[in-house]
């Protein structure tokens, strides 16, 4: 099954992922972390993709589109995915469809997670990650050691307020028309409650992919 992660930056894709793809037994496709992976390889894509991500927007669709084809279409990928982060624009979302059809396979469904900016800024302001998996960390100071592997915990530097303005606007303007596009597919889109404790946002999205979300 593949199941699209939709939703502002700061909205808690990046934590719920894990536990979906667990529960469902895929793996995930973040985006977001294969870009900041290349950028600490100092590869030609991180290069070129740093020149967007320090200020907030988003790299382009080409770009996207080329790590999106070359990874679902590997042997891991084949039972399906989480797809973190990945359909940001309507022509994201259109080459997705494109790759899968190819596969012969589709998106079963795209879970939309509802948030207020006000509770994205507050979330954000908090937010750390392990600089070795990425993993999103709250309630820790800068530089700490990651509670779950040698890693530090780190802010990233998107994460800083400027960026993350520019990061809501983007999503507005650009993102959130994906979901219409969806709708207008007909696509299996399920609205979450983002708010509230982390496992009551996996049971709610659990559900909502036809999975007991019962803790
Ligand atoms: P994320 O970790 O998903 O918040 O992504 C961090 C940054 O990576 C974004 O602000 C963009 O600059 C870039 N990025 C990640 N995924 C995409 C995408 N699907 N389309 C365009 N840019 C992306």
């Amino acid at each position: 099954m593949v199941i699209v992660l939709f939703g502002k930056p700061g909205a808690g894709k990046g934590t719920q992922a894990p536990r979906l793809a667990e529960a469902l037994g895929v793996p995930i496709l973040a985006t977001g972390d294969v870009l900041r992976a290349a950028l600490k390889a100092g590869t030609p894509l991180g290069l070129e993709a740093k020149r967007y991500m320090d200020r907030g927007a988003l790299v382009p669709d080409a770009v996207i589109l080329g790590i999106v084809k070359e990874v679902l279409a590997t042997e891991q990928f084949a039972r399906g995915a989480v797809l973190d982060g990945v359909v940001r624009t309507v022509p994201q979302a259109e080459g997705l469809e494109r790759a899968l059809r190819e596969l012969g396979r589709e998106v079963g469904a795209v879970l939309a997670f509802e948030i207020e900016d006000e509770e994205i800024v507050r979330r954000i302001g908090g937010r750390l990650v392990c600089d070795k998996t990425q993993q999103p960390y709250a309630g820790y100071a800068p530089g700490t050691p990651c509670p779950d592997c040698e890693g530090t915990l780190v802010r990233r530097k998107d994460d800083e307020p400027e960026a993350v303005r520019t990061r809501l606007e983007v999503y507005r303007a650009q993102t959130l028309p994906v979901l219409d596009w969806y709708r207008a597919q007909g696509a299996n889109v399920r609205t979450i409650d983002a708010v509230g404790a982390v496992e009551d946002v996996t049971a709610r999205a659990l559900t909502a992919v036809g999975l007991d979300g019962r803790p």
